[in-house]
């Protein structure tokens, strides 16, 4: 075949980047130039800059309208009775994938929306038969549950829910938003009977003096805002606040337990709503 001979060692290719030289063999066969750890050879060869050499243009991918998956042209009805049949973690990924997805699966004040999350959260939560807690969605309440990370300094990996604070966090982020019951009084001067009302979480602890004993830590944030309830009662009407403080107090300790003992029974079952 008819190669030709070249007998210059480089020639010059034109490339969108400026002038680059190209190495080529005796038999005038076209080679990429290597790869060199020092710029300094291939600047000096190519008399450019070395940054220009490792530059390219992106690839921009268009947009193809027509190519969009069928699922997207979907009609509503369709689309949403479908969604009756996924996990919680279906649902969370696919509120994610696009803006017609989350229009779906994010309002917090839409019955459908709403109904989608509960019907999920029944049908495949063992570990989620209460209702919500207050002033949290469906969405919010299946997502602190199924998905994973720190909800404070987003730390991957991490499961574990505080029911007490509704928060999924590490131990670092828990010691830094929380306070230990003794030292509320000493350090916060907050008097204890603001207390009464506000969820714990109860930690096991070892001191070389006192062996090991258990503490409770609160809420900052629920105590400051305990405090500020108290405060704006009047002194006449303290000593019924607290005792109402003290009944809610049982009460809502009385959720939390039950939250975390299923919680401690957390398994994932299917159930398959038809009969296959
Ligand atoms: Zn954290």
């Amino acid at each position: 075949m008819g190669i030709k001979f070249i007998p210059s060692t480089y020639t010059k290719a034109s490339s969108s980047t400026g002038i680059v030289l190209k190495k080529t063999s005796k038999k005038g066969i076209v080679r990429r130039p290597k790869k060199s750890s020092h710029p300094t050879m291939e600047s000096t060869l190519t008399n450019d800059s070395p940054k220009k050499l490792t530059q390219r243009k992106p690839r921009i991918k268009k947009w193809r309208s027509s190519k969009q998956h069928p699922i997207v042209s979907f009609p509503p009805e369709l689309f949403i009775n479908i969604l009756y049949f996924c996990d919680p973690q279906t649902l969370l990924s696919l509120s994610k994938v696009c803006r017609q997805f989350a229009m779906y699966l994010n309002p917090s004040d839409s019955s459908i929306t709403t109904k989608i999350w509960r019907d999920s959260r029944k049908g495949f939560l063992n570990n989620l038969k209460l209702e919500p807690p207050e002033g949290m969605t469906e969405k919010e309440y299946c997502q602190l549950s199924v998905a994973r990370g720190c909800m404070v300094c987003g730390q991957p990996r991490i499961r574990k829910v505080y029911w007490a604070f509704k928060v999924r966090c590490c131990t670092t982020c828990l010691e830094k938003m929380t306070i230990r019951d003794y030292r509320i009084e000493s350090e916060m001067g907050i008097p204890s009977c603001v207390l009464l009302g506000l969820p714990y979480v109860q930690q096991q602890k070892w001191a070389k003096r006192r062996g090991s004993f258990i503490v409770r830590i609160y809420s900052v944030k629920q105590v400051k805002d305990a405090h500020k309830e108290y405060k704006k009662v009047p002194a006449k009407e303290r000593k019924d606040w607290c005792q109402r403080m003290k009944i809610r107090g049982i009460e809502v300790m009385k959720e939390v337990n039950q939250r975390m003992n299923d919680d401690s029974n957390k398994r994932m079952k299917c159930i398959y709503p038809l009969d296959y």
